[in-house]
This record gives C-alpha cells, sequence and structure tokens, in this order.
C-alpha cells in the first residue's frame, strides 16, 4: 500500500486525503488546528465555489451540504457614478448557466477532518515545520504541503517570474450576516467597483448558523476602505462595514439596513501578497515536498478562485497521483503534476492580477458593453467558472473588440 502524507486540512489536502483513502493509500494528515479549534474560530474565506469545482466535489462524494445551502444563481457589477452620488454608471446582471455556493469552512473542514478518522485516516494534530516534514518523508513515499497561508509554506522559493506583485493588493475584510434584503428576481454576487476605493460584493451562503450572506470588502491599501486595524470588536466591524456603503453604495447600504453579524466570529480583517511559488520543496535530507493549493498558487480574493483553484487543482494531483501507479514519485513527475495545474491556472491568476490594476480602455470598454448585450454579460459571468474562457479577449485589446463586435451582431440578430 502506498504510504501518502499530507500536511494541511484546508479545501485542497482534505478532498485528496479522502479520496487518496477512498482508493486504499495509506493516508497520513497532519492539521495544526481540531474540528472543534476550527468551528469555534474566526471565519476564514468567502469560499463561493462555482460548478466545475461543485462538480469535482459531487464526483468524491463531498458535497454534503449541496441541499442546504443557498444558491448563487448569477453575477452583478456596478460601477458608481463618479459626479452624481447615488447614480451607477455601469450597472448589469447576468444569470449563471449553473449556480454556485459557499459553504463556510468552519462548517466543511470539520465535518471532513471527522469523516477523515472515521474512515481510519491517520490525523496528527500539529504544526509542521521542517523537522515534522522530514519526519513524514523518511516514512511515506509522497509528502505534500497544502498549508495554505501557514507561515510554512514560506520554505517554497518564490517564483519572481510567476508572480506579478511583491505586496499586498488589497487591505481584505469579511462579514458574515444575516436579515440582508435579497436581491429582485434571483440570487447573486452583486460585485460593486469603486474607482479608486476598491470593490465590495456580497452573496448568499451558509454558515454554523443556516443561510447568511457573506460580504467582501477589498480596499485599496491605505484608502478610505483600508480603516479595519484600528477596530476591536465584532460591533464595530460590522458598523464599519455598514459605514462603507452608505458613504459608497447607498443600494447596498439599503440592503444591509437589518443586517446583523451571524456570529461574533464571523469577521475577518487582513492582508496578504498574491504569490506563485516553485512546487518542490527539498529537504536539508535531500528528501521533496510537493506543494499545493494556496501554498504554492495563492490569489487575491478578488475574483474568489482560490478554492476553486484549490479543488481543481486538488483533482489533477489526484489524477496524477493515481496514474503513476507504483513508480516512484520523482522531481520530474512533481514538477509535471503542476505543470499541468498551471496550464490551467496561468489565466486564473492572469485574470485575477488584471483585476487588481486601473482597467485598460478595452476593459473599460467591455465592462460598459455588457450592460447593452447581454451575451457579452453572460461570457463575463460565466467566466468565473472557467476563467481561460474569457482569453483571448480579456488580456489583448485587439481580440477584446473583435469579441465584443461579434457579441453584439449576435445579439442585434437574436
Ligand atoms: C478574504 C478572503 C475571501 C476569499 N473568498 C474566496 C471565494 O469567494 N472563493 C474562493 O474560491 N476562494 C476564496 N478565498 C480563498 C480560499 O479560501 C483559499 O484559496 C482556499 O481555502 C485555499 O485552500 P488550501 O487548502 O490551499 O488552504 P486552506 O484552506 O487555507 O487550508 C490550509 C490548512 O493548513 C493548515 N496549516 C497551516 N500551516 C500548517 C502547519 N504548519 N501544519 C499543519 N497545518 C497547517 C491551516 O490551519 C489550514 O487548515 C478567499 C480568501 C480570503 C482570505
Amino acid at each position: 500500500m502506498r504510504r501518502i502524507a499530507i500536511v494541511g486540512g484546508g479545501q485542497a489536502g482534505l478532498p485528496l486525503a479522502l479520496s487518496l483513502l477512498d482508493r486504499k493509500y495509506d493516508v497520513t494528515l497532519v492539521s495544526n488546528r481540531t474540528p472543534d479549534h476550527i468551528r469555534a474560530g474566526k471565519v476564514m474565506s468567502s469560499q463561493c465555489m462555482f460548478d466545475a469545482s461543485l462538480q469535482i466535489e459531487r464526483d468524491v462524494g463531498l458535497n454534503q451540504w449541496e441541499a442546504v445551502c443557498p444558491p448563487v444563481e448569477g453575477i452583478s457589477l456596478t460601477v458608481p457614478h463618479p459626479e452624481q452620488p447615488g447614480a451607477k454608471l455601469i450597472d448589469w446582471s447576468h444569470r449563471l448557466d449553473h449556480i454556485a455556493q459557499a459553504v463556510d469552512q468552519r462548517v466543511k473542514m470539520p465535518a471532513w477532518l471527522e469523516l477523515f478518522e472515521q474512515r481510519g485516516g491517520k490525523l496528527i494534530l500539529q504544526d509542521a515545520g521542517v523537522a515534522e516534514l522530514e519526519e513524514l518523508a523518511a516514512t511515506n513515499d509522497l509528502v505534500i504541503l497544502a498549508a495554505g497561508k501557514g507561515e510554512v509554506v514560506k520554505l517554497f522559493e518564490r517564483d519572481a517570474a510567476r508572480s506579478r506583485f511583491e505586496q499586498p493588493q488589497r487591505a481584505l475584510a469579511l462579514t458574515y450576516v444575516h436579515g440582508l434584503a435579497p436581491t429582485p428576481e434571483y440570487s447573486r454576487v452583486s460585485f460593486n467597483l469603486i474607482p479608486g476605493v476598491g470593490e465590495y460584493f456580497v452573496f448568499p451562503a451558509y454558515t454554523l448558523s443556516g443561510p447568511c450572506d457573506i460580504m467582501v470588502f477589498e480596499g485599496l491599501p491605505g484608502g478610505p476602505m483600508d480603516g479595519w486595524k484600528g477596530i476591536t470588536s465584532p460591533q464595530e466591524h460590522l458598523a464599519f462595514s455598514c459605514q462603507i456603503l452608505q458613504t459608497y453604495l447607498p443600494w447596498e447600504a439599503e440592503r444591509a439596513r437589518h443586517a446583523e453579524l451571524t456570529d461574533a466570529n464571523g469577521i475577518l480583517a487582513g492582508t496578504f501578497a498574491p504569490t506563485i511559488r516553485k512546487p518542490v520543496l527539498r529537504l536539508p535530507s535531500g528528501k521533496l515536498v510537493l506543494g499545493l493549493g494556496d501554498a504554492v498558487v495563492v490569489n487575491d480574493p478578488i475574483t474568489g478562485q482560490g478554492s476553486n483553484n484549490a479543488t481543481k487543482a486538488f483533482r489533477v494531483y489526484l489524477d496524477a497521483i493515481l496514474a503513476r501507479g507504483d513508480q516512484a514519485y520523482s522531481e520530474d513527475w512533481m514538477n509535471q503534476t503542476f505543470e499541468t495545474f498551471w496550464h490551467y491556472a496561468q489565466d486564473v491568476v492572469a485574470w485575477t492580477n488584471s483585476m487588481l490594476m486601473p482597467p485598460p480602455p478595452h476593459l473599460l470598454n467591455l465592462l460598459g458593453a455588457a450592460g447593452q448585450c447581454p451575451p457579452i454579460a453572460k461570457a463575463i459571468v460565466n467566466g468565473f467558472n472557467h476563467p481561460p474562457s474569457l482569453y483571448p479577449w480579456w488580456g489583448d485589446e485587439q481580440a477584446c473588440e473583435q469579441f465584443v463586435g461579434e457579441k453584439m451582431t449576435q445579439a442585434v440578430a437574436a
């Protein structure tokens, strides 16, 4: 029986551990938190997952919350008018072809950790560092490090050629609430882009106390939305969230009039720099460790892709491990496995990074045109499910012009 150790029980590590266990691998999972610790802790993400990722979870039998989690049926984009307070410069929405869902990781990860143990997996509770990785590498055929944004992932070398930023690009905050007014017609990610200030998006989700909405704030560093540092209580966090909406997005403030925190831990504030790392770590003994998920590809949450990436990456790694049979997990195999995922992820990273920069004219034109032309809105909205579908037109002025022209013609002919 092949022995595989996975460090990090998150969105990437746990589904891989459970799937390998199902296929009779001898799996050890190292987590630095117990299920109860995670349940009683702060929220970690807004974790909105689109259909392709949800399908991967369905395929491996890890869709336990599908029936209780409210669906996200579409996406809207609103840009406030810079000169007319309360008016909107851009305002459109479109349905997704298939729903998205967001299950609080405080619900998901503890349940999966418990399932892992119930199914006979070996759970080690420790904060793994080099010594623990060495121990795992000495006793396993393969060690995978999927420790998210944990300090230990800095052992992987930063890939300067693939990392566009050295500093955090947004001040991030989450506010989980009950009592938000629903959107008309269909539920959605309501994405608001406030030039020079940042972005705010909000969507239905499922948390410890049932259905809720998650507010996500992406403030430009040093700007008016970057005001979380001095906040000391959950109520102050909620009050600052509502103050931002009242100042810049009155239509969202109106929806949030009766909003209350889901719980005192339904808040988060922080920053990190989007970073790509080289996927293979050589330990002092010469043994190798393969990186998975945020450990090696961490994006800003502005496009909501991290959990989706973690899931798609785990599927690539699972398939590669199964295809490897009894052969050694060599350095070449590790690099190839990562490159198979990178072939997909490079567009996700390019798209996400582009959203962090002031939009070039062709993107402003595209986002404006989507308001007049539903086929353009449809293509953008469904790009969240599979970002490579946004290329080449998202990144290239000429291809974008051609794309807009084709879709406009299509809309007129319909
Ligand atoms: C504000 C915010 C909003 C987000 N919104 C979205 C969204 O809407 N959609 C989306 O797809 N993604 C979103 N993400 C990103 C998403 O949550 C992550 O990309 C995803 O959870 C990554 O999965 P992972 O398994 O790589 O890491 P994680 O899920 O972070 O899991 C890593 C695990 O490793 C553990 N660990 C760390 N160090 C050690 C150690 N030394 N030893 C043992 N265990 C360790 C951690 O405690 C954790 O349990 C968001 C992130 C943030 C910060």
